[in-house]
């Protein structure tokens, strides 16, 4: 396992939408080593491959409860809407306020290629939005208010 410089903003890498991993190789496996490692060395809540500037749709995302890995992950169903406040690795000193689903259900691959389905409520539910978001190329200050730095 090796860290990861993160991508951060003002590098196009960051706006541009991920593919579709059609093969989990060696090459998949290792990222995700790689991510979880650039994570925790991070103290961050998740990451997204464009942040270590890969543009493959791979996620990983720990809020204290495990390491969940997400390959092609897609928010399959969502409830609710709640605001709070939010931080991103990319973004670093910065927060803002973003309304996001108070749950959400969602289908991706496990480093396996089975099929995984994961429920969140909350700040998972907020995590999982932000990481899936990168892998479309938005930021969490394209929907902030508020945006400000950190006190
Ligand atoms: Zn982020």
């Amino acid at each position: 396992m090796a860290m990861r410089n993160i991508v951060k903003q003002g590098d196009d890498v960051l706006l541009k939408k991920s593919k579709v991993v059609e093969n989990i190789n060696d090459r998949i496996i290792e990222l995700l080593n790689d991510m979880a490692e650039t994570l925790y060395n991070n103290n961050g809540v998740g990451l997204a491959a464009p942040q270590v500037g890969v543009l493959k749709r791979v996620i990983v995302v720990d809020i204290g409860e495990g390491l969940i890995e997400l390959i092609n992950p897609e928010i399959i169903e969502v409830q609710g809407e709640i605001e709070d406040e939010e931080g991103c690795l990319s973004i670093p000193g910065i927060w803002g306020t973003v309304k996001r689903p108070q749950y959400v259900k969602v289908k991706g691959l496990n480093r396996n290629g089975e099929e995984v389905i994961y429920e969140g409520e909350g700040f998972l539910a907020r995590a999982f939005c932000h990481e899936i978001d990168h892998l479309d190329g938005i930021l969490f200050i394209d929907k902030a208010e508020n945006v400000r730095p950190v006190e």
